[in-house]
Order: structure tokens, then C-alpha cells, then sequence
């Protein structure tokens, strides 16, 4: 399990801060996650402002 960070991300990056994996980057047009290294915490949901991260 991993989440995945939706088109609806607007790129604020405030997600790649908070993530305590470091498996959040900016990708091209959008802020992507490494799947093999999320710990499905949550944390990139909590603080996203346009709830672009969801759990698959
Ligand atoms: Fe990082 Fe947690 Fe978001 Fe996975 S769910 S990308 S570990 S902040
Ligand atoms: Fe995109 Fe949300 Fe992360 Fe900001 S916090 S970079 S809008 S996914």
C-alpha cells in the first residue's frame, strides 16, 4: 500500500517537508511518491491544502 498523489496537486511542495520517508519529490507537474518507500502514514494527506494525496 501506497498513497498516490492525485493532478489535483497545485506543486506547494508542503508534502516533500512533512514526509518522514523522504519518498515525496516534485515530478513533472505535479509532486510524485516513491511507492516502494511510503510508510502509508498519512502525514502527506494531512497537510496537503487540496487533499491531492489519497491511499490506494
Ligand atoms: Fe510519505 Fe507518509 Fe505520504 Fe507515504 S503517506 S508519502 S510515508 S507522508
Ligand atoms: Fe501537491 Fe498537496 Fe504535496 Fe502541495 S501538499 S505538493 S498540493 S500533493
Amino acid at each position: 500500500m501506497a498513497y498516490v498523489i492525485s493532478d489535483d496537486c497545485i506543486q506547494c511542495g508542503a508534502c516533500e517537508a512533512e514526509c518522514p520517508c523522504n519518498a515525496i519529490s516534485e515530478g513533472d507537474g505535479k509532486y510524485v511518491i516513491d511507492a516502494d518507500a511510503c510508510a502509508d502514514c498519512g502525514s502527506c494527506a494531512d497537510v496537503c491544502p487540496v487533499g491531492a494525496p489519497q491511499a490506494e
